[in-house]
C-alpha cells in the first residue's frame, strides 16, 4: 500500500471501452488500499488530428496558440476517464496541468517542468480520499499561459509527479508489455526483461526502442523514481526500470537495438594538419547537428579521411555546410551514405565481462555481415552496417547472446 502514479498512453485510452478498462485498472489499485494519481495522454491520434486542424487554418500558427489547442486533447481523455470512475462509484477528480500545479518555463511546445506545487493533489488525496486524474503533457508558465512539454511528454509528466509526490511507484501503461531484449516484432526469441537499469534504458531509448520518452527516464534516474513499464491490455507483470537491476542469469547484455535514423558522411582527402577536426565539428555544432560515431583514418602523406555519422534528416544540411567551407577545410569531396543503420548492444554487465564486443563482431562475421564503423562506451557497443543487413544482424547478435 502506498502512493502510485499510473500513466496511460494514447492507445490505452483510445475509445470508450478502453477508457472503461483503464478506469478498472485505476479503481482496482485504489481498492487495494493505495492512493492513486493517474496521468493520461490524449486519446489515440487526437494530438495529430489537432495539429492537422491548425494547419488548415494557419500553417504558421504561434506556438502559444498551438499549446492552447493541443492541451485540450488530454482534457478530453481525463474528464472522460473521471466520468467512468464516477460510474463505478469511486471518489474522483480530474485536474488540468495548471490545476495540478505543474509549473514550466515559457518554451511553448517544448516546455520544461520547473516545479510542481502539489498542495491541490495532496489535499484531494488526503482529505477527500479521491482518485486524482491529471492531464499529461501540459503545464502553466509564469504568464499563466498553457504550455506543452513536447510530443510524447506525458511520460515525463507522470515521472515528474511521482518525484514531486514522492510516490512509491510510477507505472507506465502502454500497448507493449515491457522492455524486450530486441524488438519482438522482427526478432525471433526476443524475451521480456524483468528488470533493466536507468542507464541501459537511456541507451535503448536513444537507440530507437521507443517505449519510454527519454526525458522521463533521465528524470526518473535523477529523482530515483521506481518505474515499471507494463501493458494496459494484459494482466502480466511488466519490466522494472531502476538504478541497479538484478543480474540477469549469465547474459552479458540486456538488449540489441537498431537505429535507422542515421547517415554517414565521409570527407575524403582532408589536409592532415592540426585544427581540421576542430573546424569540421564546430561548424556542425553551430547548426545543432549532433555527430555520433567519428572515424579518422591514418594520414597518407599530406591527407587523411574523416568519416562520421549524423541523423539522416541532418545529412544534407551537414553536407551543404561543409561544402561551403571546402576551400578552408581543403578536402577533395564529401560522400554521403544514407543507406546505413546503427546496430547496438547495451548492457551494464559489460563493465565486468571482457570479450563482449568480440562476441558481437563474431556473430556478424558468422553471418557474413561487414562492419563499416565501430564505437563503444562503458555499457554499449555500436556498429554501423549497410541498411540491408540490419535485421539479419540484429537476429544473429541476439542469437549469439541469448540462445540457450
Ligand atoms: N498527446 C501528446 C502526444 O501525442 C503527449 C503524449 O501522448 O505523451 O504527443
Ligand atoms: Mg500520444
Amino acid at each position: 500500500m502506498g502512493l502510485i502514479v499510473q500513466k496511460f498512453g494514447g492507445t490505452s485510452v483510445a475509445n470508450a471501452e478502453r477508457i472503461q478498462n483503464v478506469a478498472r485498472i485505476i479503481t482496482d489499485t485504489y481498492r487495494q488500499g493505495n492512493s492513486v494519481v493517474a496521468v493520461l495522454s490524449a486519446q489515440g491520434d487526437t494530438t495529430d488530428d489537432l495539429i492537422e486542424k491548425a494547419q488548415e487554418i494557419n500553417p504558421r500558427a504561434s506556438r502559444r496558440e498551438m499549446d492552447m489547442l493541443l492541451s485540450t486533447g488530454e482534457q478530453i481523455s481525463c474528464s472522460l476517464c473521471a466520468m467512468a470512475i464516477e460510474a463505478l462509484g469511486y471518489p474522483v477528480v480530474s485536474l488540468t496541468g495548471w490545476q495540478a500545479g505543474v509549473q514550466t518555463n515559457s518554451s511553448y511546445s517544448s516546455a520544461k517542468i520547473k516545479k510542481i506545487r502539489t498542495e491541490r493533489i495532496q489535499s484531494e488525496l488526503d482529505r477527500n480520499h479521491s482518485i486524482v486524474i491529471v492531464t499529461g503533457f501540459q503545464g502553466i508558465n509564469k504568464f499563466d499561459d498553457i504550455t506543452t512539454l513536447g510530443r510524447g511528454g506525458s511520460d515525463t509528466s507522470a515521472v515528474a509527479l511521482a518525484a514531486a509526490l514522492k510516490a512509491d511507484l510510477c507505472q507506465i501503461y502502454t500497448d507493449v508489455d515491457g522492455i524486450y531484449t530486441a524488438d519482438p516484432r522482427y526478432v525471433k526469441g526476443a524475451k521480456k526483461l524483468d528488470e533493466i537499469t536507468f542507464d541501459e534504458m537511456l541507451e535503448l531509448a536513444s537507440l530507437g526502442a521507443q517505449v519510454l520518452h527519454n526525458r522521463s527516464v533521465e528524470m526518473a534516474k535523477k529523482y530515483q523514481v521506481n518505474l515499471e513499464v507494463l501493458s494496459s491490455f494484459t494482466k502480466k507483470p511488466g519490466t522494472k526500470v531502476k538504478e541497479v537491476a538484478k543480474q540477469m542469469e549469465k547474459t552479458q547484455i540486456s538488449g540489441v537495438a537498431k537505429d535507422k535514423n542515421v547517415a554517414r558522411l565521409a570527407l575524403v582527402n582532408v589536409e592532415d594538419k592540426p585544427g581540421i577536426a576542430y573546424k569540421v565539428f564546430s561548424l556542425l555544432g553551430q547548426k545543432d547537428i549532433n555527430v555520433d560515431i567519428i572515424l579518422q583514418s591514418i594520414g597518407r602523406g599530406e591527407t587523411q579521411d574523416i568519416s562520421f555519422t549524423v541523423k539522416r534528416s541532418d545529412a544534407d544540411l551537414a553536407k551543404e555546410l561543409l561544402e561551403e567551407h571546402k576551400a578552408s577545410l581543403g578536402f577533395d569531396r564529401i560522400d554521403v551514405n544514407k543507406e546505413v543503420v546503427k546496430v547496438s548492444i547495451v548492457g551494464a554487465g559489460m563493465l565486468e565481462n571482457a570479450g563482449v564486443a568480440a562476441k558481437m563482431f563474431g556473430a556478424l562475421y558468422d553471418a557474413d555481415i561487414n562492419i563499416n564503423m565501430i564505437s563503444t562506451s562503458e555499457i554499449k557497443v555500436s556498429v554501423l552496417l549497410d541498411e540491408s543487413d540490419a535485421n539479419a544482424a540484429v537476429q544473429a547478435i541476439h542469437d549469439k547472446f541469448f540462445a540457450e
